[in-house]
């Protein structure tokens, strides 16, 4: 069994392993000799025969030991494919499904988007008629599901990383379970990178068998699911702990690398940060002391890894090291499982990670740096012992690892807003949400939020089924339900053509660029385009100015925007027309009338709704509707206004909470498009 054998006082790990050689996968083996290298090749047999004799297959193993490369592989092999038919392999990330499917085309020999497929939200490289192994989010496999419930072009659907219980994988297993019912020959495999196989075992028996096992009846052996755990080979890896708490977790990792660098033998370093700020910051930070301590910083290749890198990016991070040099990649928790880089020796663990929490009674979601778990704490410092014995550096206490990390992380699904899902849910015609089968339940006063936001975005009715025809609509368009119901409410204003062009721009990480150390000329070049209203109608004038440049992307570089974020813009905007068009919705545009953009936006946002309470550079504001405190971000272009009334798109918490994308309304508004959720403040001086 791979086991992660933890002495917790001597503070350090070992990997049960079976010693390879450490040039073992790496190098100029070819890549048939890499993939009998990893360790799941030896289970190849019992893999298929598992997966042949079970409806589903538990299997779980080390990071890196080819579960998610190899296994889709194997069944492709054993002939799951044959007939038409399509192996499925989903993945929590964005960036997992792109890169693993990659990785398999060429291990294959196949091009990217024929044999080897893979969908992600905005961008589908598959072929309906070839792709026989298709890489998958999981959200859109739930998507997927709306048009074809059963799955039935599917023979086996891999839910890889289960272990990372993202909201959409919970929801997945829950719905997966109920097909399996009506499709018996579906195949479900499921793989994880923890040891939790037993409890995702028992979800799987249904409670009749369950009941039948302990009643000790025969079973068909089929029904129970199959577990296999796949031996590791990892190495030692020897921990460090800080003696203090640390105070600037960029700067300690700066002063962690260089020290690395100067005193330790060759090998790759990875650093576990939250975001793409703060990795931006170690970055910027690093290349900076490196470059001022002439001697560490030579040889020092110093990468970003987060979702929304360019492909060449993502490249240079998976490309192997040239001789004599030392990558230092540094990365948000994708890295943690999602990923194997080769190459990897030291490991730097900040002990954080964004997390995504709600709070039901203040209706309040946001990304927040958080502690991570002691799971997620030992698989980080796995990631050191692949190719050899490794180091891991954790800056938090030894004392606080063992007294105060949690073992385990919290579900996602315990700590979101469940607007998206219950819609997803609604339309799947699953009507009896907090009865439905759940890995993990979430919690009634979250569900309780959900369903009054949808009532009042008019997406269902009294009986909390979905309205026809906006509920149907929303449902429909591959949005969050805001974005969805401001879309639909832009064809009475007559500003489709703007909203989609917000819409799309919402749905990228940024247009900026940000240089690192131009601060000041980004601030300037963001008063070009500035407009009064607010970010969104920005965005307009930005999206304006580079149609009118010819879509260049000289223009793109002059004024500090993102030229890949454009296009994908575009893309995205071409997509959301195809979709809105379909459902009957006039493209039309408002020309200069802003007013009509910003009511379409507020009939999607209105739950955002924040009022000022005290002036000053980032006034202070609060919420309408739970009356918490929150603040402009620095970065919008209302920073320095203070509009009365105010909606955001989405918060972000450090030590205050931040609006992002901000637009000034009217406060009656608010009243006209959701007199439900505004009702009892009607007479609630807050709102006139
Ligand atoms: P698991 O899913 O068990 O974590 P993977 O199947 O993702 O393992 O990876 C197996 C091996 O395939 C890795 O150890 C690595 O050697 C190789 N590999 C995976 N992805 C890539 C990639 N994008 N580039 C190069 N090698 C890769
Ligand atoms: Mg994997």
């Amino acid at each position: 069994k791979p086991r992660l054998l933890e002495d917790e006082d001597g503070g350090v790990v070992f990997l049960s392993s079976s010693f390879s050689s450490s040039s073992s996968g790496y190098g100029f083996a070819s890549i048939e000799k890499q993939r009998q290298r990893l360790p799941v090749y030896k289970y190849r047999t019992a893999i298929l025969y598992l997966v042949e004799s079970h409806a589903t297959t538990i299997v779980v193993g080390e990071t890196g030991s080819g579960k998610t490369t190899q296994i889709p592989q194997f069944l492709k092999e054993a002939g799951w494919a044959d007939g038409g038919r399509v192996i499925a392999c989903t993945q929590p990330r964005r960036l997992a499904v792109q890169a693993v499917a990659s990785r398999v085309a060429e291990e294959m020999g196949v091009k990217l988007g024929e044999e080897v497929g893979y969908t992600i939200r905005f961008e589908d490289v598959s072929n309906s008629d070839l792709t026989r192994i298709k890489f998958l989010t999981d959200g859109v496999l739930l998507r997927e599901m709306m048009d074809d419930p059963l799955l039935t072009k599917y023979s086996v659907i891999m839910v890889d990383e289960a272990h990372e219980r993202s909201i959409s994988t919970d929801i997945l297993l829950g719905l997966l379970k109920k097909i399996q019912k009506r499709r018996p020959e579906l195949r479900l495999v499921i793989s994880s990178a923890t040891i939790e196989a037993k409890s995702m075992s028992n979800f799987f028996l249904s409670s009749k068998r369950r009941r039948a096992l302990e009643g000790d009846e025969l079973l068909r052996p089929s029904l129970e699911p199959a577990i296999l755990s796949v031996e590791g080979r990892g190495f030692n890896v020897q921990i460090h702990y800080v003696e203090d708490p640390v105070k600037d977790y960029v700067q300690a990792i700066v002063s962690t690398v260089l020290l690395i660098h100067d005193k330790e033998p060759p090998g790759d370093i990875l650093v576990f940060l939250t975001g793409q700020d703060d990795i931006d910051a170690a970055i910027k930070l690093l290349t900076e002391e490196a470059r001022g301590n002439g001697k560490t910083s030579s040889g020092l290749i110093i990468l970003p890894l987060y979702s929304g890198l360019t492909r060449a990016e993502q490249d240079l991070v998976f490309s192997p090291t040239p001789k004599g040099k030392r990558k230092v990649v540094i990365s948000t928790n994708i890295a943690e499982t999602s990923l194997t880089l080769e190459g990897i020796v030291y490991v730097i663990d900040s002990g954080f990670s964004k997390q995504r929490f709600y709070n039901p009674i203040t209706d309040i979601e946001n990304l927040v740096v958080a502690p991570i778990s002691k799971a997620s704490a030992k698989q980080r410092a796995g990631r050191a012992g692949r190719i050899r014995p490794g180091k891991c550096y954790r800056l938090y206490s030894e004392e606080y690892y063992l007294n105060e990390m949690s073992v385990q992380g919290i579900p996602e699904i315990q700590r979101s807003n469940l607007v998206s899902c219950v819609i997803q849910l609604k339309a799947l015609g699953i009507d009896n949400i907090l009865g439905f089968d759940w890995p993990a339940s979430p919690s009634p006063e979250s569900m309780i939020r959900a369903l009054e936001v949808l009532y009042s975005l008019g997406v269902i009715d009294d009986d909390a089924k979905l309205t026809s025809p906006v509920g149907f609509q929303v449902a429909e368009i591959p949005q969050e339900p805001m974005v969805a119901k401001m879309i639909i409410s832009s064809n009475e204003l007559g500003c489709l053509d703007e909203i989609i062009t917000i819409a799309s721009v919402l749905s990228v990480q940024s247009i900026w660029f940000s240089i690192r150390g131009a601060q000041k000329e980004l601030d300037e070049a963001k008063l070009r385009f500035a407009a009064a209203e607010g970010d969104h109608v920005t965005f307009l004038n930005i999206y304006k100015g580079f149609l009118q440049s010819g879509k260049s992307s000289k223009w793109c570089h002059k004024n500090f925007i993102n030229y890949h974020a454009m296009k994908k813009v575009m893309e995205i905007r071409e997509q959301l027309k195809r979709i809105a068009l379909r459902l009957g919705i006039v493209l039309k545009s408002c020309e200069a009338d802003m007013q009509l953009v910003r009511k379409a936006i507020a009939a999607g946002f209105f739950a955002n709704a924040c009022r000022l309470e005290a002036y000053s550079h980032g006034g202070m504001y609060k919420t309408i509707r739970g009356s918490q405190e929150v603040y402009i971000h620095p970065s919008s272009v209302l920073f320095r206004v203070n509009p009365k009334c105010v909606i955001y798109h989405s918060l972000v918490s450090t030590d205050r909470q931040y609006m992002r994308n901000v637009i000034s309304i009217e406060p009656s508004w608010l009243t006209e498009v959701a007199p439900h959720f505004y009702q009892q403040q009607r007479h609630n001086p807050n709102i006139h």
